[in-house]
């Protein structure tokens, strides 16, 4: 019988490829990029599974081109505002995700943004490289101290509970907001379930750890940034879409608030006019995932997903799990 087809929609680590490869006829996109909507419609036609990314927008014209065959589409990354959950249910199709193995990696990456913009590493750092340092001096480059504040995590589930996790290793207070009161997180960690007026009214630190929907887009706007105490930091390494990027501009411009750590930007790569030239911000290019082990075990997971479906078993990370119950 003819191994089933699998199109990699972009080249990720070779031990997820080795053990699709040893199932399944693999198909990787050679180009370094990410596909157009042209080339995944046809890329992905006649595939019996598909192993896609979050620069991947899977809509109903890509879910029908796979095509009666295909089997599951397996995103790899945890958030999946990218995909048209509603079509591939109907088309009896299964999304997976990668949720819990980049939990901490990402958490660190929001952790590290915090680190950076309170004690201002990148803006020392170009200070430092640009040969302007002169030497040591009491009331220089003054930043924000960070142990012992309250931190406030608006969205409070896997990475939001890790990112709890290294705060209370700084000594911080917590306040958190989720859909739900977590009564286990809150036992474990001394964490307060409030409103989200009232987190960004007292935390000191807001981080953003929801997924993009219709309810987190702009979550965070001129009425929430005038909410926040003038010291307090923001960091997003949910999704550009849940922050509003020009009234954040306008809050940092104005001095509404100390700073920003930003991961992810709104229209993705392109970043909100001025952003790049404020001080008060440290921005990375999507890296919340991107360390080599967190990398390859998403890798791991996405392939197991696809490799489930392929044997008629509803895969571990399914989002739809109805969908083949048509
Ligand atoms: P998760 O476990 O599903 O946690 C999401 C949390 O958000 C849950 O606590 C949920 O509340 C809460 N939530 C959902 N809608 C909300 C709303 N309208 N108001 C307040 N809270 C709301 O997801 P995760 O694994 O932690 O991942 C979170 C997101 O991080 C992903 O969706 C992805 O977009 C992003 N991410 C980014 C990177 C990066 O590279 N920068 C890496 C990984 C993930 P309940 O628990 O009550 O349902």
């Amino acid at each position: 019988m003819d191994k089933p087809k699998v199109y990699v929609t972009w080249r990720i680590p070779e031990a997820a490829l080795d053990l699709l490869e040893s199932h399944c006829h693999v198909t990787v996109n050679p180009a370094d990029r990410a596909l157009n909507n042209d080339e995944l419609l046809a890329a992905v036609r006649g595939c019996d599974a598909v192993l896609c990314m979050l620069t991947d927008d899977i809509n109903d014209a890509v879910l029908a081109a796979a095509g009666p065959r295909c089997k599951i589409f397996a995103n790899y990354a945890v958030g999946y505002n990218n995909i048209d959950i509603a079509s591939a249910t109907g088309r009896g199709i299964y999304i997976t995700n990668t949720p819990d193995v980049l939990s901490a990696a990402t958490a660190d990456l929001a952790f590290a943004l915090l680190l950076a913009v309170a004690r201002r590493v990148v803006e020392g750092d170009g200070f430092t490289r640009a040969g302007k340092f002169m030497g040591w001096s009491p009331l220089f480059m003054l930043g924000r101290e960070v142990s012992g504040k309250t931190m406030g995590i608006i969205g409070a589930g896997r990475i939001g509970q890790v990112m709890a996790r290294r705060a209370r290793g700084f000594d911080m207070e917590l306040l958190y907001t989720a859909t739900s009161p977590k009564p286990d997180f809150e036992a474990a960690t001394g964490a307060r379930y409030v409103d989200k007026d009232t987190l960004l009214q007292e935390a000191d630190f807001v981080s953003l750890h929801v997924p993009l929907t219709p309810a987190t887009w702009h979550l965070i706007g001129e009425r929430e940034l005038k909410l926040m105490k003038q010291t307090a930091i923001l960091i997003n390494t949910a999704r550009g879409a849940v922050v509003d990027e020009k009234a954040l501009v306008a809050a940092l411009i104005a001095g509404e608030i100390w700073g920003a750590g930003l991961d992810v930007f709104e229209q993705e790569p392109e970043l909100e006019p001025g952003l790049a030239e404020l001080g008060n911000v440290a921005i990375t290019p999507h890296l919340g995932s991107s360390t080599v082990e967190t990398r390859t075990n998403m890798g791991l997971l996405a392939a197991r997903n696809i490799l489930a479906a392929l044997r008629g078993e509803k895969p571990p990370n399914c989002l739809n799990l109805s969908a083949r119950n048509q």
